[in-house]
């Protein structure tokens, strides 16, 4: 059975009618830091974190901070010492290079610390509408079970493919759509399948 594209829009358009980054964030430099801090972490809990961290420190604050303190302000995220250090030298970099604003550069995105493509690509896709395929471990996930890839978890490839399949102004909606999908109804273990809309080759019956 293969997927048809326009019916899975449809579907997806009713399943997750408002996708929507779901850290929170008030300041362009708090989302790039949240996504950082968001590897291997649930956003429930980067956003516990980041409410405190924020509210207590100024990006020159924690360009400026002891290490050690940054670490236990966020040492529920795991990876945390890495995680500090990359925070710490985040927020030196934009203060420097960019009066401590994120600019619109994937280049300078991709080459801060704990920043890679998909993180620059969720925070372009945020802060400057730029059309992305942000691949997280969701967007593998239902991108297999819907078979969009070929049983694949390179995220290039499954990037590549994403991209051709939707048009660029569809990218950054369906792309969320993707990830809420995964993270809510086709989750890693037992997925609500009897819930969801999609004709979908995995379905499985209750
Ligand atoms: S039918 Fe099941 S496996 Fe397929 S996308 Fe929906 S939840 Fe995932």
């Amino acid at each position: 059975m293969k997927i048809d594209i326009n019916d899975l829009k449809n579907k997806l358009d009713i399943m997750v009618p408002d996708p929507k980054c779901e850290l929170i964030y008030n300041k362009d430099y708090e989302l790039l830091i949240a996504v950082m801090l968001s590897a291997q972490c649930t956003d429930k809990r980067v956003n516990i974190v980041t409410k405190e961290l924020f509210k207590k420190y100024t990006l020159n604050d924690l360009s400026n901070i002891d290490i050690k303190i940054l670490e236990k302000e966020i040492h529920s995220l795991g990876s945390y010492t890495k995680k500090a250090i990359y925070t710490k030298e985040i927020a030196t970099r934009l203060l420097k290079d960019y009066n401590g604003h994120v600019p619109n550069n994937r280049e300078y995105l991709e080459a801060l610390p704990g920043v890679g493509h998909k993180t620059a690509n969720v925070v372009l896709a945020e802060l400057f509408n730029v059309p992305t395929m942000a691949v997280d471990t969701h967007v593998t996930r239902v991108a297999n079970r819907l078979t969009l890839v070929k049983n694949t978890n390179d995220v290039n490839e499954i990037e590549n493919n994403l991209m051709k399949l939707f048009t660029k102004d569809e990218y950054n909606r369906v792309n969320h759509q993707l990830l809420l999908l995964g993270r809510y109804t086709c989750t890693a273990k037992n997925p609500k399948c009897s819930s969801c809309l999609i004709d979908c080759p995995n379905k499985k019956a209750d």
